[in-house]
């Protein structure tokens, strides 16, 4: 469809016209043109629905895999870390596809303290005397990829005895003290899976461990290196909790609010491959029960010198942005974000996101020619330097906090956006039904004739809904500290060559996605989703969802822990579902009023504000104990990764805070932070009732 519309319109501007004609076809437009300016333009058709489904209609019809593809092949072309001039010259690509589409643009640049490697090396030394340099590269693939490295990891070596740790979580230390191993002073080597790498490096920093390894598991790129970030928190850590402009206030690079993010103790990345190599010479005691069979863990008896040494530097980063200005409602935001840095290629992570964003500006532009605006403004953002910990958008979020906080509907993200098969999504629970509606009309990439929703519902986990509270995207500034709804969407999951030289272009079109129709798929279902929230004249939310999630994890919480009292919880979720109900009640009425008289026009207002603010109900000014930058009290990451809780990170925080306290001690801090949670979700419900108490 897509393919016959463009050829029909070059076929037009391609043929060459006689003088004449040329002359009269310059008239017309100049009175047409006279015309637009002087009179009032009929009010594009956004009110009318039918229009609006025209609109989405050709949307959807309008993809081409070619474009995506071609996208993508671009900006891979060269590995992109931020803070490069690779990174750089994919700022102007983006810019430049923008306004070749004559869609508003605008960058908002930064400055962040990013790191780098400068030298590693690891060798290793078995009980025969022999010594093997352990290669730190994937070889052919990594020409002018990065090497390996940790961001945010200090410089330091280590010559020890290598203790293999599983996991490397709490429970991990305690089976290998059971067997009477003790990692300090030793070089840790653990596989990844479960906790964030972070998280794991400070685990074995805690036990006393010299340095640490991490691997990844996989059978087929057994030569990849997972690079990454190990800095905790979000945001450039030279501007905790607010922008990070030029010129701005910087906190030393040594001062203690800095250091306290990094590590103590230094970590690379290893490949399996060089992992199992290392693991087979461990003695020692036989691997406990779920590790790896047949491994010693050591110590010992093979040693390992480890040599790694990085640089900090502050550098400029570099959002980008196209802006579609809503006709009647130019003050409210849908965004659309997608990082665009990369540790190598990028051709999964993120760039398949950044070549569907891409797409979706192309035809929007499409829609704009045959005389759509949205309602409301829609803003397709670029983000830069994600990787070292969601820096771009943090500062970009923290700058704009007001507005965003009084004015944007939803921000909908995607970063790797095509993994392989099979439908993927996380939304704060409004947006679920959504969610539901917009895959019932995208096609499936993998299978003739069925829609992207009956294959995901025939998946395993059914229509299964994660939830936002992991910092591991750009998501995590607009739920965890601004409260604004979101949506986080991808096509399949664990890809083998995740921050591996083997992310490229060659990768995707090997196995990836072939024929780019996953990416098809992701863009629909994206654009769809942001032309809803964009145009539809009452914001499609449904906090009858979101009471119900509640009441979830209300069940959940009462299996924990019988001692705690959770009435608060269960009055304050039986306020929000009336408030819910109400609201749909009013929606319903609204929905079928034609948006024509002011009265109606305000009515629609102002249940959409309510709508859009009361998921900033659950923010709390005072965020969480010891960590206040996270505002949000349902969701949120936990201190401890090990709690079972994936909600209501206070009480998560408390419940493992409390394990030494007294009974009656524990009881009161659990109960405190049920409290807080409660009168969160109460702020939610009067937000959503409008009225004052
Ligand atoms: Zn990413």
């Amino acid at each position: 469809m897509a393919e016959a519309y463009y050829s029909k319109a070059s076929t037009i501007f391609t043929s060459k016209p006689p003088p004449v004609f040329t002359f009269l076809l310059l008239l017309v437009l100049c009175i047409l043109g006279f015309y637009t300016l002087h009179y009032p333009h009929p009010a594009p058709s956004l009110s009318n629905p039918e229009a609006a489904l025209r609109y989405r209609q050709i949307f959807l019809s309008s993809a081409t895999n070619g474009t995506l593809a071609s996208y993508l092949r671009a900006l891979t072309q060269h590995p992109h870390i931020a803070g490069t001039k690779a990174s750089l010259d994919t700022v102007n690509y983006v810019l430049s596809k923008f306004m070749d589409l004559d869609l508003e643009t605008r960058t908002a640049n930064y400055t962040a303290l990013l790191s780098y490697p400068v030298y590693s090396s690891l060798s290793a030394h078995f009980s025969n005397g022999t010594v093997v340099d352990i290669p730190l590269a994937e070889l052919a693939e990594s020409a002018n990829v990065v090497r390996p490295y940790h961001a945010y990891s200090p410089s330091g070596s280590a010559h020890a005895k290598v203790v293999f740790v599983n996991h490397g979580t709490d429970k991990d230390y305690r089976a290998l003290g059971k067997l009477g191993v003790n990692v300090s002073g030793c070089v840790v080597i653990a596989r990844r899976g479960g906790l964030p790498r972070g998280v794991m490096v400070r685990k074995a920093e805690t036990q006393g461990a010299s340095a640490v390894l991490l691997y990844t598991e996989g059978d087929m790129f057994k030569k990849g290196f997972e690079r990454g970030t190990v800095m905790s928190g979000v945001g450039d850590p030279l501007s905790p909790g607010w922008a990070g402009v030029d010129g701005g206030e910087r906190l030393h690079s040594e001062d203690s609010e800095v250091l306290k993010r990094f590590p103590r103790i230094p970590s690379m990345p290893l490949s399996a491959e060089a992992a199992e190599f290392i693991l087979g010479s461990l003695g020692g005691a036989q691997s406990p029960p779920g590790w790896p069979t047949g491994v010693g863990v050591g110590p010992g008896p093979t040693m390992l010198n480890f040599t790694y040494q990085g640089e900090k530097r502050v550098e400029n980063i570099h959002n980008v942005f196209a802006v579609i200005r809503g006709l009647e409602e130019p003050d409210r935001y849908v965004l659309l974000g997608n990082h665009r840095d990369a540790w190598t290629y990028g051709a999964v992570d993120p760039n398949s996101g950044t070549a569907a964003l891409l797409d979706i500006a192309r035809r929007y532009a499409l829609l704009m020619h045959l005389g759509w605006r949205p309602r409301r403004t829609i803003f397709l953002c670029s983000w830069d330097a994600e990787e070292f910990g969601m820096i771009g958008s943090t500062e970009w979020v923290e700058q704009n906090l007001v507005n965003l906080g009084s004015k944007a509907v939803a921000y909908l993200n995607v970063d790797c956006a095509v993994q392989g098969p099979g439908f993927f999504v996380g939304a704060t629970p409004q947006l679920d039904n959504l969610l539901l509606e917009v895959t019932k009309k995208v096609k499936d990439p993998d299978s003739e004739g069925a829609t992207v929703y009956e294959k995901w519902a025939a998946s395993n986990a059914g229509t299964s809904i994660q939830r936002l509270s992991g910092v591991d995207s750009d998501f995590a500034p607009f739920v965890q500290h601004a409260g604004v709804p979101s949506v986080d969407i991808y096509y399949g999951r664990d890809f083998p060559v995740y921050h591996t030289a083997f992310d490229s272009y060659s990768w995707m079109t090997n196995y990836g996605d072939p024929l780019f129709q996953r990416h098809v798929a992701v863009a629909g279902i994206w654009g769809l989703l942001a032309l809803h929230l964009a145009d539809d004249s009452i914001i499609p939310f449904n906090y009858v969802s979101y009471a119900n999630q509640l009441q979830a994890y209300k069940g959940v919480l009462s299996k924990l822990d019988g001692s705690v009292s959770l009435y608060p919880l269960t009055r304050s979720i039986q306020e929000l579902d009336s408030a819910a109900k109400e609201a749909e009640d009013e929606a319903k009425i609204l929905r079928q009023q034609e948006t024509t008289g002011d009265s109606v026009v305000l009515k629609k207002r102002a249940l959409n504000d309510r709508l859009m603010l009361a998921e900033r109900g659950f923010l709390d000014a005072d965020g969480l104990q010891g960590r206040q930058w996270f505002k949000h009290l349902i969701y949120g990451p936990p201190s401890d990764y090990e709690s079972k809780l994936v909600f209501f990170p206070g009480v998560a925080d408390a419940i493992s805070r409390s394990s030494r306290m007294s009974r009656k001690e524990r009881q009161a801090a659990i109960e405190h932070e049920i409290w807080r949670a409660a009168r969160a979700i109460e702020r939610a419900a009067k937000a959503l009732r409008g009225d004052l108490s």
